[in-house]
């Protein structure tokens, strides 16, 4: 029988358009595909192969690496054509040298198609040039992973001493100790460093900062693998790679947090307040009122937090259905120890949905402008729904916000949070005379909103909406600017 042959392919980092032409024409021509896990599913769209997922074949277990050249050997050896795909490129600690080596030895042809890798690509995508004229004219890339007892482990104080630009694949689970080794080596702790996660995905994020503390901004927005860390001075680079200014209109408690996911998403934030929350007095039948309410709901962490900060309240919660509309407000109570349920839709039918038979009576504990596009459809339903304002929602008097209405036509996204933020930026513009200005910003602009209500309140104001995420959360919102219109 003839004998087959095994093509090593890189797959590039993540987008299926990032394949060299060759992998697809092969990918179209092989009998058999092995492929790793966290492979885009797209790359496979019209291949005809038996596709083996190599990252969790056989009883979900990960075949090794022993079990795999056996299989690529077996297949070889029958006669077919096979397609091994790998993640970025094959010969970059993607293990393809001993699957080659393997093969040849069995006297099965090989042929290996490179890759772009990830070491390269990702931070590329996030806007960092791993080579710069005039800021560092050397890469190093090494594995942050290296197996402990090996022969040669790494040497992290030459690698420090080498300066220029280093990036680490596989670095997140030892990132603290391999950081620990580079200052330790003598990098100094002010050196920017970065984590691309996910470079090429549509989830793409990546979090600056330094050496000194990029491990602990890491922690915080949960970085996951596949991530790579780069350290140099090229990661300043990225700040002027971001071309799109995204003015954000949350309140300024909010504003630090939300310009560092958009900063992670590759935006530019501006930051503008355009309403700030003023806590207003609790009615003396509050008790009442909670009580005669089988479900208490909450729709914003502001909310939480102000009416957490009554003990009375905290209390007879514990005994309450909670509702909260978003992960933030459930992460809100979380921290105060209360459970909630959350709808999967922040709609009237999605809380709907979700109270059915559950309740009848529902106290929102909410801002004094909530927005009546949820009450009413609950009252339609026919529960009976109660309202109690803990906030009122006043515009913001920021000088931040007369800045970016006078300097709006350089905005690229405006992002709106909640129908207040749109109506303050408006009246703000009207008040300043720059009503014109701003329309016609926004007609140039990409306009963005969290969810529905905020979508009609600008249909009001006869703005234009070209973004609303499927999740009704600032991150979604992000990464539904991102995807390509
Ligand atoms: N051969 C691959 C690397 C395999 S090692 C290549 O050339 O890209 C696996 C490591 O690569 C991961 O732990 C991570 O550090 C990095 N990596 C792979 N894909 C990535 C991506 N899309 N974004 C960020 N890092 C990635």
């Amino acid at each position: 029988m003839a004998r087959g042959k095994v093509y090593l392919v890189g797959a590039g980092p993540g987008d299926p358009e990032l394949m060299t032409l060759k992998a697809k024409r092969l990918l179209s021509e092989a009998n058999v595909v092995l492929f790793d896990r966290l492979l885009d599913p797209r790359m496979m769209e019209g291949v005809k192969a038996e596709l083996i997922d190599v990252g969790k074949s056989a009883g979900a277990h990960k075949l090794t690496q022993e079990e795999i050249n056996q299989l690529l050997i077996e297949k070889a050896e029958a006669g077919n054509t096979v397609v091994r795909l790998k993640g970025g490129d094959p010969y970059l600690f993607g293990r393809g040298g001993e699957e080659a080596l393997a093969l040849l030895e069995r006297g099965i042809p090989v042929e290996v198609v490179p890759g772009v890798t990830s070491a390269i690509a990702a931070p590329e995508l996030a806007g960092i040039p791993v080579t710069h004229r005039g800021v560092t004219s050397s890469l190093t890339i090494v594995t942050g992973h290296e197996e402990p007892g090996k022969d040669s482990p790494l040497d992290w104080s030459a690698i420090a001493r080498l300066g220029g630009t280093l990036v680490v694949l596989m670095g997140v689970s030892r990132l603290e100790q391999n950081i620990a080794a580079l200052v330790g080596g003598g990098r100094s702790p002010d050196t920017p460093a970065a984590i691309v996660e996910k470079g090429g995905w549509e989830e793409q994020r990546m979090i600056a900062g330094t050496l000194a503390d990029i491990a602990e901004r890491a922690k915080g927005a949960k970085i996951e693998p596949p991530a790579i860390l780069v350290v140099g001075d090229v990661v300043l680079l990225a700040r002027q790679m971001a071309q799109k200014k995204i003015a954000i209109l949350r309140p300024a408690p909010q504003q630090e947090e939300s310009a560092r996911l958009a900063e992670a998403y590759g935006f530019m934030p501006i930051s503008a307040p355009s309403i700030a929350l003023a806590e207003k007095p609790l009615p003396d039948d509050l008790m009442q009122r909670i009580n005669a309410a089988e479900c208490v709901a909450f729709t914003s962490a502001n909310g939480v937090e102000m009416a957490l900060k009554n003990e009375a309240i905290q209390a007879c919660l514990k005994e309450k259905l909670i509702m909260a509309i978003g992960p933030k407000t459930e992460q809100a109570l979380a921290r105060r120890g209360l459970r909630c349920e959350v709808p999967e839709e922040y709609s009237s039918s999605g809380l709907e949905r979700m109270l059915q038979g559950k309740c009848r009576s529902l106290l929102f504990l909410r801002s004094a402008q909530g927005s009546q596009y949820l009450s009413e459809g609950l009252k339609a339903a026919g529960l009976f729904v109660d309202d109690i304002a803990l906030y009122e929602v006043a515009p913001s008097r920021d000088p931040s916000l007369d800045e970016l209405i006078e300097r709006a036509k350089g905005v690229d996204i405006f992002a709106f949070t909640s129908s207040s933020t749109a109506r303050n930026l408006m009246e703000r513009a009207r008040e300043l005379g720059l009503e014109r200005t701003l329309r016609e910003a926004l007609d140039n602009a990409t306009v963005a909103v969290i969810g529905k209500p905020t979508a009609e309140e600008l249909a009001r104001l006869g703005v234009r909406v070209d973004v609303i995420p499927e999740k009704f959360t600032f991150e979604a919102m992000l990464q539904a600017l991102r995807r390509p219109g």
